[in-house]
């Protein structure tokens, strides 16, 4: 087994296609983690889609600001509603508003 400082320097160091499988394999191990507990604790999982844009949507109105794709750009500012959230709270704000709204779609 590879600790994690072993990981960390094979995604430093690594080549492109090694970083995305090790990040990916990594995520994947999250996401079933995530999954056993939610059953263990007898409770549901929802997934967002991966291509959800939830740091351009205004948490507030539902407005899509398109510049928001510049990951240094930490702050969200709607100039449809006036709303001023820092960028990681207005995404998971949105993305629990997602998941709750798959929570009662028939699919
Ligand atoms: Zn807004």
């Amino acid at each position: 087994m590879l600790t994690l400082s072993q990981i960390d320097k094979m995604i430093e160091k690594g080549n492109k296609s090694l970083r995305k499988s090790i990040i990916n394999s990594t995520m994947s191990d999250i996401i079933r983690r995530i999954k056993y507990k939610c059953d263990w604790e007898n409770k549901e999982y929802y997934q967002v889609d991966r291509y959800y844009a939830s740091s351009q949507i205004c948490s507030r109105c539902g407005n899509i600001k398109k510049e928001m794709k510049d990951i240094n750009k930490r702050g969200y500012e709607c100039e449809n509603c006036g709303l001023m959230i820092d960028r990681d709270l207005n995404a998971s704000i949105n993305i629990m508003v997602e998941g709750l709204f798959k929570e009662y779609r028939y699919e």
